[in-house]
């Protein structure tokens, strides 16, 4: 099940392979255990590897000190929070995996060929993990994607070589989707949309990479899974995993409080476009985040914990609080997961951090 990829490198049109993130690793069967997982993880390289393969298998971090600054610590010790650290991945961020695998689908549907554009909307993440491939494997990239995303994002999509359709701020990152629409739709023989809303392959590749990698690390002893919706893939396929794998494995998840917020990634249901791919009937809840609480902890983070995290991590941890308290109120014992999507480095010209 090696699932080697072939595409045509776009200069020399020398064949060149991408292998999958983690595809030695993926369709675990329903009844997968934890030994079984840690048998079929994929394993390290010997001999380095390619920036694609360098995607997944990133490390569990234990948030110790956070917890222990809180008033009401007493209590919170039979509690673990654990959060995946997602800024270990090549293009720096969680959206690595699901562009990887819609990258994947594509070519394997054959939508993706020598000649032809990857073109999608994104506010940010998934632009960048595009980006990037397509300057590792070799294909042109478009992105449309709001004006207001931060000067580090820019430059960034810029040093990949990726060119950008600027739309309008205040319609969010539904404008850039519209306008995504809209090239598709003119030109479908130059562009391979990928439509990362909508695209299975984008939930399937937290189903086949981060789900298993989380019930390898905490070697099936997760209680409680806790995501931020953007296209809602992380939450959709890690929770999809966990409870096949545990059905009494809780799945949570929270979006921003308002449409308007500073939850970068993230998208207030209510007000937009709901992603194709979302199902809310997989929930056991679902949560708000306050864009203040976000900005508060992610100081906090710095400070106490020595991680400095993007704002959609900061408000996963602010989350994954919420429920350690009242696990510990009801006196339980739980091992809280998470995902912290991205890194501080593109969010660092933000005033927020200056505040005390
Ligand atoms: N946080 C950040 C910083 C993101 O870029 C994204 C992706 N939009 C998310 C969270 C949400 O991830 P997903 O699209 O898988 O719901």
């Amino acid at each position: 099940m090696s699932a080697k990829i072939e595409i045509e490198r776009r200069r020399d049109l020398e064949p060149i392979q991408l292998s999958h993130i983690g595809s030695e690793g993926c369709n675990f069967p329903m009844e997968t255990t934890s030994t079984q997982i840690k048998r079929e993880m994929p394993k390290a390289k010997a001999l380095g590897a390619s920036v694609p393969d360098r995607i997944g298998a990133t490390p569990l971090v234990r948030l110790d000190s956070v917890a222990r600054h809180l008033p009401e610590y007493h209590g919170l010790e039979s509690i673990k929070i654990l959060a995946k650290a997602e800024w270990a991945n090549p293009g720096g961020s969680v959206k690595d995996r699901a562009a990887a695998g819609m990258v994947r689908d594509a070519i394997d549907r054959g939508v993706l060929k020598p000649g032809k554009t990857v073109l999608d909307a994104s506010s940010g993440n998934t632009g960048i993990a595009l980006a990037m491939l397509g300057s590792a494997v070799g294909f042109p990239v478009h992105l449309a994607m709001p004006a207001n995303v931060s000067p580090e994002r820019k430059r960034i999509l810029r040093a990949y070589g990726a060119v950008i359709d600027w739309t309008d701020p205040d319609k969010g990152s539904d404008g850039a989707i519209l306008r995504a629409r809209e090239l598709a739709g003119n030109d479908p023989e130059r562009f391979c949309y990928i439509d990362q809303y909508s695209n299975d392959a984008n939930w399937l590749a937290h189903y086949r990479t981060t789900g298993p990698e989380i019930l390898e690390q905490t070697e099936g002893r997760v209680t409680h899974f806790v995501a931020g919706l953007g296209t809602t893939g992380t939450f959709m396929g890690v929770s999809r995993k966990l409870k096949e794998f545990s059905s009494s494995i809780k799945a949570i998840n929270f979006q921003p409080d308002s449409a308007f917020h500073g939850l970068e990634g993230l998208k207030h249901l209510g007000t937009s476009l709901v992603p194709v791919i979302y199902n809310p009937h997989l929930a056991d809840r679902e949560m708000q985040v306050e864009t203040e609480a976000a900005y508060d902890m992610a100081r906090r983070l710095a400070r106490d914990e020595g991680l400095l995290v993007g704002i959609s991590a900061a408000a996963a941890v602010w989350a994954s609080l919420q429920i350690a308290r009242e696990e510990a109120e009801a006196g339980r014992s739980a091992v809280i997961v998470t995902v912290l999507p991205d890194s501080a480095d593109k969010y660092l010209s933000e005033r927020f951090w200056e505040d005390e």
